[in-house]
């Protein structure tokens, strides 16, 4: 009594093509819809705005501008103690999209920050930092 079409409830898998930091590859990988263009993070099967069934993958630059910072004391994982304090923000990728991850202590609201990537209690993580200029 299964139905083959709705059996399956994880959003299409990333390609080898693109690099996202979940899969142990240095990169942030988002989601666009190709009816209405929205951008968003967290992958659906379908667009959060329009309805739409196709939203593709897409390579982030990992470029964008803090939206909050805010600086742990208490970790929430034994994992994560060793390295409180330390700075969860939130990011307004250039391309669109709002993601959480870790960053450099100091980081000020509406400063251009870009993604590299650290490892975090035994996992690969993204963390930002203040853009290099020049
Ligand atoms: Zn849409």
């Amino acid at each position: 009594m299964r139905c083959e079409t709705m059996s399956s409830q994880n959003p299409e898998a990333i390609s080898d093509a693109l690099a996202d930091w979940s899969l142990d590859r240095p990169g942030i990988v988002f989601q666009e819809c190709g009816s209405c263009r929205q951008r968003w993070y967290f992958q659906r099967r379908f667009c959060p705005h329009c309805g739409d069934g196709n939203p593709s993958l897409r390579q982030a630059r990992g470029i964008g501008v803090v939206y909050s910072a805010t600086e742990v004391h208490r970790a929430p994982t034994e994992a994560l103690r060793a390295y409180a304090p330390y700075t969860i923000l939130l990011i307004d990728a250039e391309e669109g999209f709002r993601m959480m991850a870790h960053g450099a202590a100091g980081l000020v609201i509406g400063e251009r920050v870009q993604a590299g990537y650290r490892t975090v209690a035994g996992k690969l993580l993204p963390f930002y930092e203040s853009e290099q200029h020049g």
